[in-house]
């Protein structure tokens, strides 16, 4: 059989020659277009998780102005405390629903809108505290259940600022030595509705740190999925998926370091092209299956008997690059007899009746200043030698 010209393949190195990477494509390939449709959905949920959090916000409005009605019914405030604390609310929230759901406020860092509606709400309280000041204890009550849903997405130092700017309004209501932070309590409708006031709060209290927990877990959930991910693509970027060997671009990465130690340390540095002999007749006779158990075998009986501090790679179809570090000429020809009597002893009969696999090599031993590219390509020469020679060998380049 006549043996191929080799050296092409061995001097295309990934990674160390860009100009050769192949073209971008022209258009958005499909992947790319699946990954704006996902993003597009993505953004979608988030918006109508968006607009069900400015819901809650109104119900809130909704449950406060009941409260502040139940006062008016006491005779503790006026009517109108309901309506100018629910309704300039609602104006509030049904604004954010809009500009989330036409998609307007993606345009500002807060898309969510929900700093701008918790600024809203303070600031409602704040009037509420200065126009009906017999209702303090409420809106204060009120500014704990913003300022804890507020402050759970914000950065320090905007936590810090809220902090500041709603005790800077319950010092004004506290500190003018008025007794408006009492709690009405007069008569029992009074106190019955103050009780009720604090239970709507709790509850509300209660309901927000589960939410919260549920974040929470989600975001745990994501991180771990993220960690995940991140683990597969590197495996996949530095690992041959079949063999699980180190890929192409790995070991040609290992051999580099090889290179820099061994003239730093001054060791002798060898490497093999392992090719297996007539691999094509194996997928030919025995399907392509067969041809895939073959490599992952092959893989498996030189990697067990390799050295622990050899190195071993999938450079490419059914040729791989063993590099033997502190090893001359003479040892790693020992090495290659051990693998060539090693692979030859697997089981290949269970892959295939009447299988038998074996693999010339060609080995170089790396010489001062030589680059990566020179030191394989004299390794293919000799591996283009064993071919030559009857395979089942190897040969020195
Ligand atoms: P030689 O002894 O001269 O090396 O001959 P060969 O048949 O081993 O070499 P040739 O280059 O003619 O054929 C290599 C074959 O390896 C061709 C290709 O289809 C096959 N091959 C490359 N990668 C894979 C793979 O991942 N799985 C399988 N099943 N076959 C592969
Ligand atoms: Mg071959
Ligand atoms: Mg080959």
């Amino acid at each position: 059989m006549t043996t191929k010209p080799r050296s092409a393949q061995v001097i295309a190195l990934p990674g160390l020659a860009p100009d050769r990477l192949p073209a971008e494509p022209a258009g958005p390939s499909e992947a790319d277009e699946a990954a704006a449709r996902e993003s597009a959905e993505r953004a979608q949920r988030r918006r109508v998780l968006w607009i069900r959090e400015s819901k809650v916000i109104a119900t809130s409005y909704a449950i406060n102005g009941v409260c502040l009605a139940l006062f008016a019914l006491t005779g503790t405030v006026h009517w109108s405390a309901a309506l100018l604390y629910a309704v300039p609310g609602w104006i509030v929230c049904a604004i954010a629903c809009a500009l989330i759901s036409s998609g307007y406020s993606q345009r500002w860092s807060d898309p969510s809108m929900s700093a701008a509606q918790s600024i809203a709400g303070m600031v409602i309280c704040g009037l509420g505290i200065a126009v009906f000041p017999v209702m303090t204890f409420l809106y204060v009550l009120i500014l704990f259940t913003i300022f804890l849903s507020a402050t759970y997405r914000m950065p320090r130092s905007q936590a810090t600022l809220a902090w500041f700017i709603v005790s800077a309004v319950i010092g004004a209501a506290t500190l003018t030595g008025s007794r408006s932070l009492q709690i009405p309590s007069h008569t029992a409708a009074e106190q019955f509705t103050a009780w009720a006031c604090f239970t709507a709060t709790l509850a509300r209290c209660v309901l927000l740190s589960i939410i919260n927990s549920g974040h929470n877990q989600l975001l745990r959930q994501r991180g771990e999925q993220m960690a995940a991910t991140l683990a597969q693509i590197e495996r996949l970027a530095n690992y041959d998926e079949l063999t699980g060997l180190l890929n192409r671009r790995s070991i040609l990465r290992v051999l580099d370091e090889e290179i820099e130690r061994a003239e730093r340390d001054g060791t002798p540095l060898a490497v093999a092209l392992l090719d297996i002999d007539h691999f094509k007749a194996v997928n030919d006779q025995h399907g392509h299956l067969t041809g895939d158990r073959t490599l992952q075998t092959f893989a498996e009986a030189v990697q067990t008997r390799q050295r622990a501090t050899d190195r071993f790679g999938r450079h490419g179809g059914e040729e791989f690059l063993l590099i033997l570090p502190d090893t001359d000429a003479a040892e790693a020809a020992r090495a290659l007899d051990r693998l060539r009597d090693g692979v030859s002893a697997a089981d290949w009969a269970s892959l295939a009746p009447g299988l038998s696999v074996s693999f010339s090599a060609g080995m170089a031993v790396h010489q001062a200043g030589e680059s990566v590219e020179q030191l394989l390509s004299r390794a293919d020469r000799g591996l283009y030698g064993a071919k030559d020679a009857g395979r089942n060998c190897h040969r020195a380049g």
